[in-house]
């Protein structure tokens, strides 16, 4: 733990100092005594390590001299510290339980803006004497000379490389490094309409000129942006096509729109603030929040299960208990899944509390991570909102922490380190602040489940919907008894009903699981499938570009003519993709309208939103997508909702498959009939009688849960035991399974036993990027904290260290604490 006495005291001459990298250990760094008045804990410093120079943070100041040379730090960046007490022990944790590097932790929980960066620069070292140089070489040095400072990387683009290189071998030039700290506030452009009678201008004019037949370019680019809807910023803009900045200056031109810079995160143009809208809490939801707020008067750590059924209303008490808190002068956060970070629901936060806000998401840019960061670390801002790394989102004062749909897999990071469970480092960082952290859910996670169960958490529940919306009635397609009864991928009762639906202006939502599930190209006369061949997964056909694509390493290829194992013009796409789902939709719906949503068509800053609005604005009569349109189903028109392939879940080789099927269908089966249409629901799958699935059919978690619960406790799987699940990596296959061999049987020494250890076994993908993977898992007590982790891991990595085979280190061992996947 840190040592806040030695804070701020002066009369200590060592520092330890932490890097961005994998090494566990800190550095010991003498302090000069021009810097010891500036020394603080948290604080970025500036110090030669290795052969360079870099930034670190110091994590402890002592006076146990060390015996070994130090070096002295150079300089210190911070006045006050970026790492206060509270988050310096945060991340301590994580690097101790997660076993990774201090300094990844910390480089993960700032915003990039502030991290560990530096530049390198460039200068006159010794005026040279002209006649020694060249005239490249005279023009090189006229240049910079003229500037006080050149960056390297500019000027290598400016000339060749090799022509600098010579200037500083001949000791005209020099390169130094220089830590980058300085960040300009960022702004955007916004475009506007003029004032409110503009769109109606607007409209008259697209009209004149269409009845005159004269469409000119910045006509058709007017009619987008009616469509879309202003205000926006020009970057969103821009991205389509027409809408390039000449031409909005041309529509400027006519009067009717104009431009003006704001702050990027400023979110006040898009949404209304009005907290009087605050909804009256049931009773259900009053006797929850009312349990949360004894917590938040103590102003001591607790933890809370929500259990509430889809549209119960758990986010209403979110959002009453983010009010108590602010009421106290303390602050809150709120994580949700990064697909659920939608502005439906930035909105409802923002009606409430406005600009008290900072919406933290991973697709803001450098600039606007580190403006939002500064907002909430100076306290302008007091609620921070935001997917996994927003845990680490410096809220003053913390008093709440709101983990929204705690079972989702998207809090936990896989790769790279630090491979944290953000519901778990909230779960720390509330111990550690003494805050109240809220997990909400309609299908608790099973580890969250049991440690309700034992007393770890309080469970609340929310059993009813507010606005007397009914759950939909699930109907179950045995695929098996409809084959010969398909419409091409849907059975003949959702085809009925679909069409029903359209008939009746109402809208349909089909669901295809592709997780890991692609379309892809196979030979029909040798059955050959095109693989990548960097990785040893097949690739998948982007038909739309005519494109093989690896969905792993990135690797592309234009779509062969001819197999090659047999040279034969037979390549067909098989499999099926949310694309191909599409084209067969609307062959069998010719007359609708379809919109696709899956990681293909969102890629985009907002495109996700963007399909999501034009579907409420009932653009189109049915979306397709993947399970990512599982988290807007909030449409009031929506009335069948099929999911195509509900077992996909379980082809994967997991103990979880069976939660994941549950959490997906039952969020899917949820999300219907939310306003006053009664809303069908459809499961097509090839395995009727699976228990998941007929618990989501029935709406019931309990029974899901009781078995699901009753089968890990058979197996020692989580939450009877914890998995700890060590990776290796290497580009020589004997190799990597000689390495994976001698640790596993250190392993087994160590913890005693064959019971608790799997492997070694080659990964699910076993070749990725060149890479070939192998892996162990570990099942520990699930009691075992941060300390015994470290313990246990120390000592077998130390013991490895002794008897690897492999002096090198061509060989990587990834740790992964509490892996999902
Ligand atoms: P959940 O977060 O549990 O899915 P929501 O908070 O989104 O549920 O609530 C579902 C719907 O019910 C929303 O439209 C919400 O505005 C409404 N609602 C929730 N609580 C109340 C309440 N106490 N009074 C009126 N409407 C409510
Ligand atoms: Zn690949």
């Amino acid at each position: 733990m840190i040592n806040l006495l030695s804070i701020n005291l002066p009369l200590h001459s060592y520092a330890d100092i932490i890097f961005p990298t994998a090494v566990r250990q800190p550095f010991t760094y003498q302090i000069p005594d021009s810097l010891r008045n500036d020394m603080r804990i948290g604080s970025r410093v500036w110090v030669p390590f290795q052969r360079r120079k870099a930034i670190g943070v110091v994590v402890n100041i002592h006076s146990d001299t060390p015996d070994f040379n130090t070096r002295s730090i150079e300089q210190v960046l911070d006045e006050e510290p970026i790492l206060n007490a509270e988050m310096l022990s945060l991340t301590e944790w994580i690097h101790r339980f997660y076993y990774c590097g201090w300094g990844e932790v910390i480089q993960a929980a700032l915003p990039a803006g502030l991290n560990f960066y530096s530049e390198k620069y460039i200068r006159i070292k010794n005026l040279p004497d002209e006649k020694d140089l060249n005239e490249e070489e005279q023009n090189i040095c006229e240049e910079i000379a003229e500037k006080e400072s050149y960056l390297l990387k500019e000027a290598k683009k400016r000339w060749p490389p090799a022509a600098i290189k010579k200037l500083q071998k001949k000791g005209i030039l020099e390169v130094w490094e220089e830590p980058e700290l300085k960040i300009a506030p960022s702004t955007s452009r916004l475009w506007e309409w003029t004032d409110e009678d503009s769109p109606g201008k607007a409209r008259e004019l697209i009209e004149d000129h269409r009845e005159q037949d004269k469409m000119y370019k910045w006509v058709e680019a007017l009619e987008l942006l009616q469509m879309l809807g202003l205000p926006e910023f020009q970057k969103n803009l821009s991205r389509h096509e027409l809408l390039d900045s000449y031409t909005l200056n041309r529509i400027a031109d006519e009067g009717l729109i104009s431009a003006r810079e704001v702050e990027s995160t400023d979110i006040s143009f898009k949404y209304e603030h009005d907290p009087e809208k605050l909804k009256k809490l049931n009773d259900e939801q009053e006797a929850a929040f009312r349990e949360i707020k004894s917590a938040l008067d103590e102003e001591k750590f607790a933890n809370y299960l929500l259990f509430g059924i889809t549209g119960s209303g758990k986010t209403e008490v979110y959002i009453h208990a983010l009010k108590e808190v602010l009421e106290k002068g303390k602050g809150g956060l709120v994580l949700v899944p990064e697909i659920g970070l939608t502005p439906q629901i930035v909105k409802r936060f923002y009606q409430i509390f406005g600009d008290d806000i900072a919406v933290l998401h991973s697709r803001l840019t450098v600039r606007e991570k580190y403006d939002a960061w500064r907002s909430l670390q100076n306290g302008e801002k007091r609620i921070a909102i935001g997917a996994r790394s927003a845990v680490f989102a410096p809220v003053q004062n913390l008093g709440l922490i709101i983990v929204d749909e705690e079972h989702d897999a998207s809090y936990k990071q896989e790769d790279p380190a630090p491979r944290y469970h953000a519901r778990d480092v909230a779960i720390m960082r509330g111990t550690i602040t003494e805050a109240a952290v809220v997990m909400g859910s309609a299908t608790p996670s099973m580890v969250s489940l049991y440690g309700a169960k034992k007393g770890k958490s309080t469970l609340l529940s929310l059993t009813k919907r507010p606005l007397n919306a009914k759950l939909p009635e699930v109907k179950v397609l045995d695929l098996k008894q409809y084959r010969s009864a398909m419409k091409g991928p849907i059975a003949i009762p959702l085809y009925e009903k679909i069409k029903d639906a359209v008939e009746k202006n109402e809208q349909a939502i089909l669901l295809y699981n592709r997780r890991g599930y692609a379309s892809f190209l196979q030979c029909e006369t040798c059955g050959h499938i095109p693989e990548c061949p960097n990785c040893s997964v097949s690739l998948t056909y982007h038909k739309s570009k005519r494109q093989l694509r690896c969905h792993y390493c990135g690797y592309a290829a234009r779509r062969p003519d001819i197999c090659g194992e047999c040279g034969k013009a037979a390549l067909e796409a098989m499999g099926s993709g949310t694309q191909q789902l599409e084209e067969q939709i609307s062959d069998i719906f010719p007359e609708t309208r379809l919109l696709r949503m899956d990681f293909d068509t969102t890629s985009g800053r907002d495109a996700h939103a963007d399909i999501l609005s034009k579907f409420a604005r009932k653009e189109a009569d049915i979306l397709v997508g993947t399970q990512i349109v599982g988290k807007g189903l909030d449409f009031p028109d929506v009335t069948v909702v099929g999911v195509i392939n509900a077992d996909t879940e379980l082809a994967f080789p997991t103990f979880r498959a069976g939660e994941r099927m549950y959490q997906l269908l039952s969020q899917v089966a949820g999300r219907s009939g939310r306003a006053d249409k009664e809303g069908k629901v459809y499961f097509q799958t090839w395995q009727a009688d699976h228990p998941a699935l007929k618990a989501a059919k029935n709406h019931d978690y309990k029974e899901f849960a009781r078995r699901e619960l009753a089968f890990r406790k058979t197996l020692k799987y989580p939450p009877y035991s914890r998995i700890i699940r060590f990776a290796f990596k290497g580009k020589r296959e004997h190799r990597v399974r000689q390495v994976a061999e001698v640790f596993t049987g250190i392993l087994i020494e160590q913890v005693g036993g064959f019971d608790s250890v799997l492997g070694p076994s080659p990964s699910a993908v076993s070749k990725v990027q060149k890479f070939f993977r192998w892996e162990t898992l570990l099942k520990i007590d699930p009691t075992n904290g941060a300390k015994a982790i470290e313990h246990l891991l120390d000592k077998t990595f130390a013991d490895y260290d002794e008897k690897k085979p492999d002096k090198s280190t061509s060989v990587r061992i990834n740790v992964n604490v509490d892996a999902l996947e």
